[in-house]
């Protein structure tokens, strides 16, 4: 949860109410509250963690206050509720009215806080805050202490319901890691799994799925992380279907790879790659979940430097978007090599879970600015200012600059390989947001 609005109107304080102790520089002066806040609250029993944003302040970005508003800009695009407060005392001032146009646009929920609401006069000047169009305003006394369990309880009927309760880390590890094992028919799948399973010989499936198709096969590795085979079910039968195999393939491939987190794509190493095969693979990349290459039938290669640097060749031409897409060799017929695929399969996990902390992030975004300025779009030069990971599986950035959205494709696409260079993001789709258009305060430099 964070919270928002111009300089002094009590932030801070409400901050503290909030979090029940002093966490917080509190003073006269404007802008004192130069650094993100964060705190812990319980409310109804539940752990907050609130963010006191300083200043959303109307100025020129290239001053303090205008870094500070790219700070919040930032805080809310992660924030589960805004709470935007205003000074009941002062009424709407146009730099309200401007924060309220852009958080409007900015599809969080935000509940307008209408703060030193001190008696029942401060209650009416608090309506005053309807006008926002940001839905009822909470009328509250921070420094007094009024009107706080209101404002408490309405929180809590805003929070997203419960998450499950965090589990520990060991029960992390225990979380099977879902994995589909697609591929054109013939390319070994169903011996790969098999392979998996009989050398693992850990099997506690088949478990009834949500559908009769959909059968859920455990796995256990050596070092003991489990695995989940999704949507296997039609392989292991091995259904002699021999009608349009090849259309099928795809099709059931979609099927089983929106179930996974990380997708084998198992190919007939003899043959080579198959446009069939790159097409699987460009879904993996539309669907955002990590690909490894299993080149099966190893053993059965005679160049075998000639049909990797074939294989890499080939996805460093076709699937720049996902570069770095590991490619591991084995023969699922004798078992040679097959110990590396799960490995590579959990490191990508753990790539496609990546997330990176902001500051970091804006270090290299400087860096890359720097090296390579955004290009002039309709004669402007485009001015981006801040970037933050909003979510990962798949690692999903968001940009934040004026005019942000008309960014050319090319320049995006160096950012992402940039940004997959210097955080080691091999192999995994990137997402890149871009918001700002609609910042009322982007373009007044
Ligand atoms: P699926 O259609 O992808 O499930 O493919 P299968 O697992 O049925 O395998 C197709 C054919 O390739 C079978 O004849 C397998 O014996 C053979 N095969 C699978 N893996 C290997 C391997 O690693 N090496 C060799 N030489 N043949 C293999």
């Amino acid at each position: 949860m964070v919270i928002a609005g111009r300089p002094n109107v009590g932030k801070s304080t409400l901050f503290n109410r909030l979090v029940g102790r002093a966490a917080a520089i509190v003073a006269d002066t404007p802008g004192v509250t130069r650094d993100r806040k964060e705190a812990t609250a319980r409310l109804r029993g539940r752990e907050v963690r609130l963010l006191d944003t300083a200043g959303l302040e109307e100025a020129a970005p290239e001053t303090l206050a205008g870094r500070m508003r790219a700070s919040s800009a930032s805080a809310v695009a992660e924030a589960d509720l805004v709470l935007f407060i205003v000074d009941a005392r002062a009424g709407i001032t146009p730099a309200d009215s401007h924060f309220a146009a852009w958080l409007r646009r900015q599809g969080r929920k935000v509940l307008v806080v209408a703060n030193k609401a001190e008696g029942r006069s401060g209650a009416t000047a608090a309506m005053e805050a309807f006008s926002l169009g940001l839905g009822s305003p909470i009328a509250v006394s921070a420094e007094h202490g009024e009107g706080l369990a209101d404002l408490m309880s309405e929180i809590a009927d805003r929070l997203p319901p419960e998450a499950p309760a965090a589990e520990p880390a060991e029960d992390e590890a225990a979380r099977p890691l879902k994995l589909a094992i697609v591929g054109r028919p013939n390319a070994g799948k169903s011996t790969l799994i098999n392979r998996l399973l009989g050398e693992e010989r850990m099997l506690t499936g088949p478990e009834p799925g949500l559908t009769r198709e959909a059968i859920a096969t455990r796995l256990h590795d050596p070092d003991g992380h489990v695995y989940e085979l999704v949507d296997t079910a039609g392989l292991r039968r091995k259904a002699r279907i021999e009608a349009p195999l090849e259309k099928m393939s795809v099709a059931a491939s979609i099927a089983a790879l929106r179930m996974a987190e990380v997708v084998v794509l198992t190919v007939d190493a003899v043959e080579g790659l198959h446009d069939q095969d790159l097409q699987i693979a460009k879904l993996i990349e539309r669907e955002g979940r990590g690909c490894v290459i299993a080149l099966n039938k190893w053993d059965a290669v005679e160049n075998r430097a000639a049909a990797r640097k074939a294989v890499t060749e080939r996805l460093e031409d076709s699937l720049a978007q996902m570069k770095g897409i590991p490619v591991v060799a084995f023969s699922a017929l004798t078992g040679a090599g097959i110990d590396r695929l799960l490995p590579a399969v959990r490191d990508l996990a753990a790539i496609w879970n990546t997330r990176i902390p902001t500051a970091a992030l804006n270090r290299w975004f400087e860096q890359a600015l720097a090296r390579h300025p955004p290009p002039l779009v309709e004669g402007r030069r485009l001015k981006l200012r801040y970037i933050t990971q909003a979510k990962a599986r798949p690692p999903t950035f968001v940009i934040f600059g004026g005019r942000a959205g008309k960014l050319p494709e090319d320049y995006q696409r160096y950012l992402v390989n940039s940004l997959r260079e210097e955080f080691s993001l091999p192999g995994v789709p990137i997402r890149l947001e871009l918001r700002g258009t609609a910042n009322p305060y982007a373009d007044q430099s």
